[in-house]
C-alpha cells in the first residue's frame, strides 16, 4: 500500500496543498512517520478534529487515518472519542466519526522568553494551551545569560507541579530579544543568545534540549501558526521593542540566515542624515520609528534618560502620546504622523523586496501602526510596486504579549511533530 505523503498545513483558503512525492526509496516506516506527523500537526493547530475531517483535509483514506490516529492514541499523544457534539463533517458522513484531540494536559513543551523588560516561562500543552506561567522583571541592562538562572528555577518549579508520572515533555524553546540597553543608556545589539542554550542545559541536567530563536522570528512564527497570519505562507512580521526586527516567512518557512541573524530590518538605513544608531551606523530605520523617535518628535523627554532600560513609564508615555494624538493634540498628532510616514517608508521597501501577502505589526509597533495606519498606507501606495502593493495586506498582531511563548513552544514541538512516536518521557 502506498500512502501519499503530505507536508505542512492545508492552506486557510481551502485550496489543496500540493502533495510532494515521497523521496525515492522512502521506506514504509518513513512514510508512516510523516503521516503520523501530518495528523498530529493538524489536531495540534486546529484542535479536536473528526476522523472524517482528517480524511478529507489530509487526503489520506479513511482506514489509513484510523490506523494513524490509533497509533497516536496508543502513544499517549491524542485521545479518540465519539463526540456527542459531532462536527458538521461527522454529521454529514451519516454516522458518528471519532474525534481526535491533542492531549494538551499531558504532552507539553517548555516555552521561555527573555524579553526587553521581563523574563517569562510557561508550560504549553500540545494544541497551544498555556498550562502554567511564571514571570519576573528583567532588570535594565541584564545580559540574557543572567536570565538563565531564574528561568531554570521556573522550569524546575513547573515540572514539580506537572503530573510527572504521565507527562511527556517534547522539549523547550527560548525566544530572546537581542536588544538591551546598557548602563549608559545606549542600545546594544546582538550576542544575547550565545550560551543561553548550553547554560540552560547545564542548569537543568538531563531535561530535553532548548531551541533558541530571535524574538521577532518566534513571535512571527506564532502569528503564522495561531494568529493573524494563520494559513498565510508569505509574510513579514515586524516587532518593535527597544529596536525593530522582522520575522520573515516565505513559502511557509522562516528565513533565519546565518546563525539566525536575518531580519534586522531596524538597521536598514533610511535616512543617511539621521541620528546615530546603537549599531554604530546612522539613520537606521529604528532611529525613525522606535518609541524614542516618537517621544522625541512629541517633545516628551525620555523618562529614563541616563538610567537605561525600558521602564513601565516609557511605555506609558508612548501610549499617552498616541492617545493625545487621537484626541487631536497637534504636537502629538504631528509626531505620530512623522513616525507613521517613516514606518510606511520602510514597509514599502520590504514589500518591494520580499513581496509578502501580509505585513503584521507586533510588539510596540502594534499601537504605532494602529494610530498611523492611514499615513503608512499612503506612503506604501506611493512607493511600493503595483504588483506587490495590490495584494499585500497590513494587520496588527493578534496574539499580544503571549506571542513569544506560543512561538517558543511551536519551535519546541517541531521535533515531536516530525517524529511523533519517538519522544522522551519526563519524570
Ligand atoms: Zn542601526
Amino acid at each position: 500500500v502506498v500512502i501519499p505523503v503530505r507536508f505542512g498545513l492545508p492552506r486557510a483558503d481551502g485550496s489543496a496543498e500540493i502533495p510532494l512525492p515521497a523521496a525515492p526509496g522512502a521506506s514504509q516506516e518513513e512514510i508512516r512517520r510523516q503521516n503520523l506527523g501530518a495528523v498530529l500537526r493538524y489536531v495540534h493547530v486546529h484542535g479536536p478534529t473528526s476522523r472524517a475531517e482528517l480524511t478529507s483535509q489530509l487526503g489520506l483514506n479513511r482506514s489509513t487515518i484510523g490506523a494513524l490516529a490509533a497509533d497516536l492514541a496508543a502513544g499517549g499523544l491524542v485521545t479518540e472519542e465519539t463526540s456527542t457534539t459531532a462536527t458538521s463533517t461527522a454529521r454529514r458522513a451519516g454516522r458518528p466519526s471519532l474525534v481526535v484531540s491533542p492531549r494538551s494536559g499531558r504532552v507539553y513543551a517548555h516555552a521561555l522568553s527573555i524579553e526587553v523588560d521581563r523574563i517569562r516561562a510557561a508550560r504549553v500543552g500540545l494544541g497551544g494551551r498555556i498550562l502554567d506561567l511564571r514571570e519576573t522583571r528583567r532588570p535594565r541592562g541584564m545580559p540574557a545569560l543572567e536570565a538563565v538562572g531564574p528561568l531554570a528555577g521556573f522550569v524546575r518549579d513547573m515540572e514539580e507541579r506537572a503530573d510527572a508520572d504521565d507527562a511527556i515533555c517534547a522539549g523547550g524553546g527560548v525566544a530572546v530579544s537581542d536588544t538591551t540597553r546598557g548602563g549608559d543608556g545606549t542600545i546594544r545589539l546582538g550576542g544575547a543568545d550565545e550560551g543561553v542554550s548550553s547554560a540552560l542545559g547545564a542548569e537543568l541536567g538531563d531535561a530535553p534540549g532548548f531551541v533558541i530563536g530571535d524574538m521577532a522570528d518566534i513571535a512571527g512564527l506564532a502569528e503564522h501558526i495561531r494568529g493573524v497570519a494563520a494559513g498565510i505562507n508569505d509574510l513579514v512580521y515586524l516587532h518593535g521593542d527597544l529596536g525593530v526586527s522582522a520575522g520573515i516567512i516565505t513559502g511557509g518557512r522562516l528565513v533565519i540566515g546565518h546563525r539566525g541573524r536575518s531580519g534586522k530590518v531596524g538597521h536598514m538605513v533610511v535616512n543617511p542624515d539621521g541620528l546615530r544608531c546603537g549599531c554604530g551606523s546612522r539613520g537606521c530605520w529604528e532611529t525613525e520609528i522606535g518609541d524614542a523617535a516618537l517621544l522625541r518628535h512629541a517633545g516628551r523627554s525620555h523618562p529614563d534618560t541616563g538610567h537605561a532600560g525600558r521602564e513601565p513609564g516609557e511605555r506609558a508615555t508612548v501610549l499617552e502620546v498616541l492617545r493625545a494624538a487621537a484626541r487631536g493634540d497637534s504636537t502629538a498628532a504631528a509626531a505620530v504622523h512623522r513616525v507613521g510616514d517613516w514606518l510606511g517608508f520602510g514597509v514599502a521597501n520590504l514589500v518591494n523586496v520580499i513581496n509578502p501577502d501580509l505585513v503584521v505589526f507586533g510588539g510596540s509597533l502594534r499601537e504605532v501602526y494602529a494610530a498611523s495606519a492611514g499615513v503608512v498606507r499612503r506612503r506604501l501606495d506611493g512607493m511600493a510596486l503595483p504588483a506587490s502593493r495590490e495584494h499585500v495586506q497590513l494587520r496588527v498582531a493578534a496574539l499580544g504579549r503571549n506571542a513569544a511563548l506560543v512561538g517558543a513552544a511551536e519551535l519546541a514541538f517541531e521535533q515531536l511533530l516530525a517524529d511523533p512516536l519517538n519522544v522522551g518521557v519526563a519524570g
